[in-house]
């Protein structure tokens, strides 16, 4: 059997220690082509050492600089680049297979893309990508040919519970509605008096998943189920009013398709990334990913609650932003980015974050956003509004 070569875009991250640790254990069927970092230099520098792609991105030439003269002490052969050649280069190159996405927010975008056009198949975490950019992104996907596969938990159960033996369009396959599960995060339960003083600890301590820190503080929000109904939008092609959200606080349950003839199909497993990982390498074999089979004895009871939209605003100013169209999910995406990171740095209390993302969507021009330099405008322009937002409502 061929190895299927895989490039790893954000290979230090969560998203990337769960996909090295699949690929790991298939070491007959993988092989790692390339693996790229931003900041994490060390990190990467030993991912090197053990699994010896044949490139590694970094974010600067100082840092590639550095790296290479590592790699040379240890004898490993890999080649550097860096940069956003660097990272469009590796997810073109010619003896990639697939293209694993997993850089976090808006600086996926450009990479991600660049492998779709290229025709390489596209195992896709980085959401952000595809609600800034879905009508693009989705475009490009049909006109190369790609094969999308999400690795997003919920989507990979969408993805899952749809039996496509009609045709590929949803509606004629008799599906409903999409239903996304969100674990609630860990503040299902807090007052909203609370939630006035929560930390950034606080806030990426999360029950049920370990995540990189911004999902983290998305999930705490629900801003990071938002964006899920955006990207199930264009992954599937429903509108806004045929996909909900109900929370399952033990993540069992990780998504249901509700069909016209009162079928609900939904896909469980234990609340572990490395499954949708696993499904996506193997798809559409299946392959040992690591993780426990379902207890269900041990899970004993699965609840539902629906979303409190009083204390989570973000949730509503997700479906605003699908419904307004056209710019409006690439302004919404990078002005909670902003509100993210100024939250994470302590410049902004955690419920000042919806109150940002609401009103830079107010005040941002409205744009169709059609290219990719367009898109990126809208991004730096929503950017600075955001950032002059965190300023008002700042701590
Ligand atoms: P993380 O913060 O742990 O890792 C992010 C990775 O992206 C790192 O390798 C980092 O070096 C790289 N990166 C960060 N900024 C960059 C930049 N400007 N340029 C190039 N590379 C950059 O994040 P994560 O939790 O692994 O999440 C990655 C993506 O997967 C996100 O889009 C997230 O929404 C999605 N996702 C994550 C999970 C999860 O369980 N962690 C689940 C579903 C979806
Ligand atoms: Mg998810």
């Amino acid at each position: 059997m061929t190895r299927k070569k895989i490039t790893l875009l954000g290979a230090t991250g969560s998203i990337g220690a769960s996909a090295l640790d699949v690929i790991a254990r298939h070491p007959e069927r993988y092989e790692v082509f390339a693996l790229t970092a931003h900041r994490q230099n060390d990190a990467l520098f030993d991912l090197c050492h053990r699994y010896r792609p044949a490139y590694a991105v970094t974010a600067t030439a100082e840092a590639a600089m550095a790296l290479r003269a590592k790699l040379m002490e240890a004898a490993v052969a890999t080649e550097v680049l860096h940069g956003s050649e660097g990272l469009t280069a590796v997810a073109q190159a010619p003896e990639v297979d697939s293209v694993l996405a997993a850089i976090v927010g808006a600086a996926g975008l450009v990479p991600t893309l660049a492998a779709v056009k290229a025709g390489k198949q596209l195992l896709l975490a980085n959401k952000e990508a595809l609600v800034m950019a879905g009508q693009l992104f989705m475009t490009e996907v049909a006109r190369s040919g790609t094969v999308l596969l999400p690795i997003d938990s919920e989507h990979n159960a969408i993805y899952q519970s749809i039996t496509r033996y009609i045709s590929n369009n949803l509606s004629a396959c008799g599906v409903r509605k999409i239903i996304l599960t969100a674990s609630g995060g860990p503040f299902r339960t807090a007052s909203r008096k609370s939630l006035e003083s929560v930390t950034p600890e606080q806030a990426c301590a999360h029950p049920n998943w370990s995540m990189g820190r911004k999902i983290s503080v998305d999930s705490a929000t629900l801003m990071n189920k938002g964006l899920e109904v955006i990207e199930a939008h264009w992954l599937f092609d429903m509108p806004p009013e045929r996909i909900d959200v109900v929370v399952h606080p033990q993540s069992v349950i990780h998504s249901l398709v509700e069909y016209v003839d009162g079928s609900t199909l939904a896909q469980l497993g234990n609340p572990d990334m490395r499954t949708p990982i696993a499904y996506a390498l193997a798809y559409p074999g299946r392959i040992d990913a690591g993780v426990k089979p379902l207890d269900l004895f041990e899970v004993a009871q699965l609840t539902f609650e629906r979303p409190d939209r009083q204390r989570f605003p973000c949730l509503d100013l997700a479906y605003q932003a699908l419904r307004a169209g056209a710019a409006a999910p690439a302004v919404l995406n990078a002005a909670n980015e902003i509100a993210v990171e100024a939250f994470l740095d302590r410049r902004l209390p955690f419920m000042r974050i919806a109150a940002v993302i609401s009103s830079t969507l107010d005040q941002a021009a409205a744009h169709e956003a059609l290219g990719i330099e367009q898109v990126l405008e809208v991004d730096r322009q929503a950017r600075q509004i955001a950032t002059g937002m965190v300023r008002r409502y700042g701590a």
